[in-house]
């Protein structure tokens, strides 16, 4: 049996994706979960981890200087096309993006490449589910690659585990990391909020997603906040071919669920709760049978 991958995204911040995604993991039959927002990760506040494995994650390389060897040619200076050795050679590490010029040009070899540490990739246990996580290190970049970690992490763990569903928080935008969790999952939900904003945010993640060939299904949280921006958007999600969702209510037990640094669904029966549960029902109604 071969999991369905879903990949929860929002196109912009602040929708409540996070709040939802929490909710299905926890109304989800033994998930695999995945959080693939190794920048700035927040679903642990909620589903409170705890770490089985780690390892360290190697970004890109990074170039080291050898002043023994080095007779102050200024090739290597001429060469970098990101400015990060200085006319007297001093090397910018933050600047050096590990392309190796340098090290090809230098005829004294005096400069050597060398792994760098960007982040590391966790296999945790939560009250849900096995979860595959990771943080980028600060100053760090290449987390779309640091995003494939993860989810061949999850992909691993899913065998593993033979689970039906891995359920992906995305990373925040359309970016590189958002590309790669968007790769290979069988569906996206995108969560849109009822402003112009979240309309914008909302038409960049689907547009992506149809950009690889991945459908798209929508949910408007938060919608009667502003119903006439929720119907706009939900029409061009229709016009788009998106499966559209019932609408999730405002409910301040999502601020309450987070301050608990529970799941909504686990806080209590409300309208939130109740709109997610039937979320869940609805998503798998088309995850399992026309994605099948
Ligand atoms: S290319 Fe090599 S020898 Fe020349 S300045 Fe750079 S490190 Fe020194
Ligand atoms: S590896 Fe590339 S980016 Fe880094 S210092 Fe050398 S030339 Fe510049």
């Amino acid at each position: 049996m071969t999991a369905k991958r879903l990949l929860v995204m929002s196109g912009k911040g602040g929708t409540g994706k996070t709040t939802v995604m929490a909710s299905l993991a926890a109304l989800a039959d033994e998930p695999i979960l995945a959080d693939c927002d190794v920048d700035a990760p927040d679903l642990h506040l909620l589903l409170d981890p705890e770490v089985r494995e780690s390892h360290e994650y190697l970004g890109l390389q990074l170039a080291t200087i050898d002043d023994l060897l080095c007779t102050k040619c200024g090739s290597c200076h001429q060469v970098c096309r990101y400015d990060a050795i200085s006319e007297d050679i001093i090397l910018d590490e933050t600047s050096c993006e590990g392309c190796t010029a340098c090290s090809i040009v230098c005829p004294e070899g005096a400069i050597t490449m060398v792994d760098r540490v960007a982040g590391d990739v966790f296999v945790s246990s939560t009250r849900f589910g096995p979860m595959a996580h990771a943080k980028l290190r600060a100053g760090e970049e290449a987390s779309g690659k640091l995003v494939m970690e993860v989810r061949s992490c999850s992909d691993r763990l899913a065998w593993e585990h033979g689970s039906e569903h891995i359920l992906i928080d995305g990373p925040p935008g359309i970016g590189c990391p958002a590309i790669s969790a968007l790769s290979g999952v069988d569906a996206v939900l995108v969560v849109a909020e009822p402003t112009l904003s979240g309309r914008q945010g909302m038409s960049r993640a689907v547009e992506l997603a149809h950009h690889f060939d991945v459908p798209a299904m929508a949910v408007v949280n938060r919608a009667e906040l502003n119903p006439e921006e929720a119907t706009v958007i939900e029409e061009w999600c229709r016009d788009q071919g998106v499966e559209v969702f019932d609408r999730l209510p405002y409910d301040t037990a999502a601020t309450d669920a987070m301050m608990a640094r529970r799941t909504v669904v686990e806080h209590d029966d409300g309208p939130l709760a109740q709109g997610l549960r039937r979320l869940w029902v609805q998503i798998q109604d088309v995850l399992d049978v026309r994605y099948d």
